[in-house]
């Protein structure tokens, strides 16, 4: 028998029972954290002190407090928190403590939630594996020669060997959604303009979400719905109400319907992932769900416009950094130019020169009309398909990924194999539409496999339910050889 899993819903029941205090389970945290990260390479800082004052503060606090009273969570490395590093898992920003917190990060803090540290991710996000951290690839809890996926891998791997119950990443292309499926967990990537980007260091502007992982649906629910909504410090934020998503749990599903795009479930899915996929779509039949084929057909474009686009976005929101104002700086340089230039070539990674470079290209004169004009006309058709498909249906199901977690190393020699695991998460990103990623069992080789639901713009409530519905009816079973003990 494996014991219950240490949820926020157990979490904050034993804390306002009285049966543990913050304190105790902030230090039982930050314990598994460190112990198990020489293992895993999930954590960039592990904010012992910080953490332990923040729990026993709360504490001693008189009252309820919020949502997430005591509840330990860790942070992407590329969202602000005031006090611990923000390196992106760059060289270029080794160093670098922001003097302000995100939106989220203070929403968080006001909710109660104790932020314990910082995880590993790939440079400034731009990964599906995480293989490309300047800190060293996250390793799966599930088998640790395999990858957790990217590029929030580290907040993934913290949450699937179960050290904190929730974690934040963000999301441009699939970076929660895709980590989340590979280690077994439930990753949300909400619609674009739910969530404040205010101190979220930008990638692909018109793309990034903050996002996160749960280890249930209820989980990663009750911190979106902690962190959501409208924030004047950004301005594609919407002034659109948060609903308490977890209120509307349960039910049954009758009338629900659930669109299955055929197209997308044939060549190129592992043969595993197809299996496990089609018992969830049989599933939602068995808990009374209608089950309708849609299409969307430009999603085949999808990788090669993400491509361009976030591409396009970084090459000129990454030119800040020029060793003036933040972070590492090449040593002795013999007039400015060269400072700009060695430290960039010193500081960034081969993958981000690589976006960098294809980005400047796309959006340069004579490529400009033909790339980056041409691949905004095909999102918007991509974004036409979501629109048709939600007049048939309430969610969209596909795999969240075509195959379980691969070998490390696997496929850093081929950028092009390695961005294709985002086929079935971008599109949600370039529609501005929420995704989650559910997780539905094992391959032979006892690696997790998930689906995901996209649903129309602020269709949170409608994915999450549906979500949480399976969740229930089949939850996994199996847990990660790498755990922190009880
Ligand atoms: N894997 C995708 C990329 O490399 C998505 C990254 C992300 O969502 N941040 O760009």
């Amino acid at each position: 028998m494996t014991a219950p899993d240490r949820t926020i819903e157990l979490i904050s029941s034993e804390l306002s029972g009285g049966s543990t205090s913050a304190r105790a389970v902030a230090a039982r945290t930050v314990g598994a954290a460190e112990r198990l990260n020489g293992m895993l390479n999930a954590f960039l800082q592990i904010d012992r002190e910080g953490a332990l004052r923040r729990a026993e503060a709360l504490d001693g606090e008189k009252g309820g407090g919020g949502a997430l009273r005591g509840v330990p969570v860790a942070v992407k490395d590329n969202i602000c928190v005031r006090g611990m590093q923000a390196t992106c898992g760059s060289r270029i920003l080794a160093g670098y403590h922001p003097p302000y917190d995100a939106t989220v990060t203070e929403r968080l803090n006001a909710a109660g939630a104790v932020i314990v540290g910082k995880t590993n991710c790939d440079e400034f996000a731009m990964g599906s594996s995480n293989e490309n951290s300047a800190y060293g690839a996250v390793r799966n809890p599930w088998d640790t020669e395999r990858v957790p996926g990217g590029s929030s891998g580290g907040s993934a791997a913290a949450v699937a060997a179960r050290i904190v119950p929730a974690a934040l990443g963000s999301e441009t292309g699939g970076s929660v959604r895709q980590p989340a499926a590979l280690c077994g967990i439930v990753g949300v990537k909400p619609t674009y303009g739910r969530v404040s980007r205010y101190g979220l260091v930008a990638f692909g502007s018109s793309l990034d979400q903050v996002s996160v992982f749960g280890l249930t649906v209820r989980d990663a629910a009750l911190v979106l719905q902690t962190i959501a909504g409208r924030d004047e410090r950004d301005a594609t934020t919407a002034d659109v109400a948060v609903p308490d998503y977890v209120s509307q749990f349960g039910g049954d599903l009758k009338g629900a319907r659930i669109g299955v795009p055929r197209a997308l479930l044939g060549e190129g899915v592992d043969a595993d992932v197809r299996a496990r996929v089609e018992e969830a779509i049989d599933a939602y039949r068995s808990l009374g769900a209608e089950v309708v084929d849609v299409e969307l057909p430009h999603a085949g474009y999808s990788i090669a416009v993400y491509y361009i686009i976030a591409t396009a976005e970084a090459s000129s929101n990454l030119a800040r950094y020029d060793g003036v104002r933040y972070g590492f700086r090449a040593e002795d340089p013999k007039d400015l130019r060269e400072m700009y230039r060695r430290t960039r070539e010193e500081g960034f990674g081969a993958e981000v020169k690589r976006r960098i470079m294809l980005g400047t290209y796309v959006l340069s004169s004579g490529y400009y009309d033909a790339y980056y004009l041409k691949a905004q006309k095909v999102r918007t058709l991509i974004q036409r398909d979501f629109l048709d498909a939600f007049e048939k249906c309430d969610a969209v199901l596909t795999p969240t990924t075509p195959t379980p977690a691969f070998r490390l190393g696997e496929k850093t020699d081929d950028p092009l194999s390695m961005y294709l695991s985002d086929i079935y998460t971008c599109m949600a990103n370039l529609a501005g539409v929420p995704g989650v990623s559910v997780p539905c069992g094992l391959s032979s080789n006892g690696l997790p496999v998930g689906f995901q639901l996209m649903g129309p713009h602020w269709g949170e409530p409608v994915i999450l339910r549906l979500a949480d519905a399976y969740e229930r009816a089949h939850p996994l079973a199996a847990r990660p050889r790498v755990m922190a003990a009880e």
